[in-house]
């Protein structure tokens, strides 16, 4: 599922192609996608213009003035070029055409079932609960070593402290184990047991990691491309995610896999000592 550079690589991307343009028509398959009525979701969208794009933690936000789009594409979910406007079906959950000089611009936000495609008064985003409970955004001010270091003050493992969203927005399974690889941090560690030096690697890792995968569009593991259609290239430079049983290549010793926080998790036990 995106993560915060996918998200980062997505919001960009719908900015390129759509930025500046308004909207002719727009529709979801059906209720469950959208927080109003189908029929809403149409005429609330069109005519309105898309002045910029964002991201909160993994949803990306649509600023078309009067109304906000929040989007949340999880597992599977993309944002698909269409050649022309078609009604949304199962896979193309919301459906929306943007005018334009020359060819129209159809986009297609895929298997929102899963996910959404809210809308919310301007003033109101931060009401959503999703956003209403994220921490701090990994490349702002709040994200200090001090900050992370008190959030750290608890008995879970640092890795299910760092998937969740209120402690800091936008990690998930594949960047949260390339973190704390590459901070040396084993993911069972209860997070009140790092020191000083470790709490500082991982928030230094937290930021460089997710830099450099954003300057790489991203990592597609099994479905993700951005809104052109292209792979990420992060994949390339994944350290333990995927690579249970090959060397680590770091040290050689074999990578395992073990379940943390009820996810798949990706460890160098000499790298990453208990
Ligand atoms: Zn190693």
């Amino acid at each position: 599922m995106p993560e915060l550079p996918e998200t980062t690589v997505i919001s960009q991307d719908v900015y390129a192609l759509a930025g500046g343009r308004s909207v002719l028509r727009a529709a979801v398959f059906r209720p469950d996608v959208t927080n109003v009525a189908p029929e809403e979701f149409g005429w609330r969208l069109t005519s309105r213009t898309l002045r910029g794009t964002g991201r909160l933690g993994k949803i990306i936000t649509l600023d078309f003035g009067d109304v906000v789009g929040v989007v949340h594409l999880v597992i599977s979910g993309r944002v698909l070029r269409l050649p022309a406007w078609r009604e949304p079906d199962r896979m193309n959950t919301a459906v929306l055409e943007f005018d334009g000089d020359g060819e129209p611009l159809v986009l297609a936000f895929t298997r929102l079932w899963l996910g959404y495609f809210d809308l919310y008064e301007p003033d109101a985003v931060g009401d959503h609960p999703l956003i209403a409970r994220l921490g701090p955004d990994p490349f702002s001010e709040e994200f200090t070593t001090g900050y992370l270091a008190q959030a750290f003050g608890r008995k879970a493992n640092v890795k299910g402290l760092l998937l969740d969203q209120s402690v800091v927005a936008g990690l998930g399974n594949i960047y949260v184990d390339e973190v704390l690889f590459a901070a040396g941090v084993h993911p069972t560690r209860r997070a009140d047991s790092l020191n000083p030096g470790e709490v500082e690697k991982v928030h230094a890792a937290t930021r460089d990691i997710l830099r450099r995968a954003i300057e790489l569009r991203g990592t597609t593991f099994d479905s993700y491309h951005d809104a052109f259609g292209e792979t990420g290239k992060y994949q390339h430079q994944l350290r333990v995610f995927a690579r249970a049983g090959q060397p680590c290549l770091s040290c050689g010793t074999r990578i395992v896999k073990l379940k943390v926080a009820g996810r798949g998790t990706h460890v160098c036990p000499a790298c990453q000592p208990l």
